[in-house]
């Protein structure tokens, strides 16, 4: 028969990817007694936060609210690079390429245009001069704004877990989190150590002799459970409209002209395509052997699409075949001075909220639970502002990072 144990924390971050890690940190620095928790090793390939690299960008295609908070995650990462002495980012600059009427051109130059964001607008001409690693067509233009980059996610994850652990935050790896009970005092997990990972860099759950279960009491549960979150609050997914849970696919090209992809004087990139599809991609961050690209909205037809496919968080998504790598291959005809057959392919998946923005904050019923979730393909550049907002809130029930338009409470 199982025994369950008891234990008590002032905080419980649940989910120790790109957003609990930071939140971990932030609560850890300020000497909250926290506990981590992850059902896998902090880093690892089985969510959304794998791949090497993300883009970050300010002048903000998606919106002109989220421009503070991306300017407020800039500081976040180089304070988490000082701190961690590890480059967890890297400002090389953002390019949007597309018609000008393009929600990737416009948006962009929409936020530039409302924060006075310093960017500068190319013709064809002057993208292809100044770009030469780009194919440029004569309907398409470019917004260029040095305040764009690159977060390393892997890197950011374990700078993050370790220095909160250094400050005094507890973490259990390879366990998994089986329930939240709410409780309007207390809320409780409910966490099992029966499966998940081995153990990693933090200790598994204390087993207390024959108890394989634990329950956790805490002032504050904080969910930062990624694409597990609909499985884990159900309720919330169904209040919100729903969470989907996507496939999407990132795929490595070899560089065969290494100066037209140099971080040095290439940026991140976005384009937009006359059929819809807005997919973007990086300068080579491997010293010139390959660059990545992905889709984040696939307007195209016919195979390889990367447009709805739902994955059960549990089994992961379908591994990546010769369509996923016909489709990317299609649109790396769109780059210069690479080999348009892609070397390595990896699948990863999105957390789509109805209107595609994210939800942090409280959640809407339950009091002492906060959110950071459904991120919907977005998120990893802001995680390291998410991280303070939800330790502010967890700490002080309020926060000045600027996440007001994103509280869960305004869908539903
Ligand atoms: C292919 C791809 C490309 C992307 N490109 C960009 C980009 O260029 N720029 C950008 O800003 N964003 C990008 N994103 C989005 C960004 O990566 C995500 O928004 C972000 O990583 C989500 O972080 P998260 O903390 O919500 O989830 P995750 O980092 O996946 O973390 C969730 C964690 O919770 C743990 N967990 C879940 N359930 C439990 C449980 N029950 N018990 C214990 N632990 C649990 C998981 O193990 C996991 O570690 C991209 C996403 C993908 C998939």
């Amino acid at each position: 028969m199982t025994a369950t144990a008891e234990y008590t924390v002032d905080t419980v971050v649940v989910g120790l990817g790109a957003m609990g890690a930071q939140t971990l940190w932030r609560l850890a620095q300020r000497g909250v007694d926290v506990l981590g928790i992850d059902a896998f090793d902090p880093g690892h390939a089985h969510g959304s936060s794998h791949g090497e690299s993300r883009i970050i960008r300010t002048a903000y295609l998606e919106g002109t609210a989220y421009v503070p908070l991306a300017q407020a995650a800039w500081k976040g990462w180089d304070e988490l690079g000082r701190e961690s002495e590890t480059q967890v980012a890297r400002r090389c600059g953002s390019v949007m390429i597309g018609p000008p009427d393009s929600r990737v051109v416009s948006g962009a130059a929409e936020s530039a245009r409302q924060h006075e964001l310093a960017h500068r607008r190319y013709t064809p001409a002057q993208l292809s001069a100044e770009f030469p690693g780009h194919v440029v067509v004569k309907n398409e233009e470019g917004l260029y704004e040095g305040d764009g980059g690159v977060v390393f996610p892997e890197t950011a994850i374990r700078a993050a877990v370790r220095l909160a652990q250094y400050n005094g935050a507890r973490v259990w790896t390879g366990t998994r989190v089986r329930g939240i009970i709410p409780d309007a005092s207390q809320p409780r997990v409910w966490v099992t150590d029966r499966e998940g990972s081995a153990a990693g860099t933090g200790d598994r759950a204390p087993t207390d002799g024959a108890a394989r279960e634990q329950t956790i009491r805490a002032r504050c549960v904080v969910v930062t459970a990624g694409a597990w979150l609909p499985q884990l609050l159900p309720d919330l997914a169904r209040r919100l409209g729903g969470l989907g849970v996507e496939r999407r696919v990132l795929a490595w090209f070899p560089v065969t002209e290494p100066d037209w992809h140099d971080p040095e004087h290439t940026p991140v990139f976005v384009r937009a395509e006359s059929d819809g599809t807005a997919w973007y991609g990086f300068p080579s961050l491997d010293g010139g052997r390959t660059v990545k690209i992905g889709v984040h909205a696939d307007g195209a037809s016919g195979p390889g699409v990367q447009r709805g496919e739902r994955v059960d968080p549990d089994i992961g998504p379908r591994p990546a075949d010769a369509a996923d790598a016909q489709r990317l291959a299609r649109l790396a005809e769109r780059l210069r001075g690479i080999d348009p057959t892609p070397s390595r392919l990896t699948t990863c998946m999105y957390t789509m909220t109805q209107d595609q923005h994210f939800l942090i904050g409280p959640h809407p019923r339950v009091p002492g639970l906060l959110l950071g979730g459904g991120f919907s393909g977005h998120g990893y550049k802001f995680a390291s502002a998410v991280g303070r907002a939800l330790a502010d809130l967890a700490q002080q029930g309020t926060t000045t990072v600027p996440i007001h338009p994103f509280r869960p409470d305004r869908l539903g």
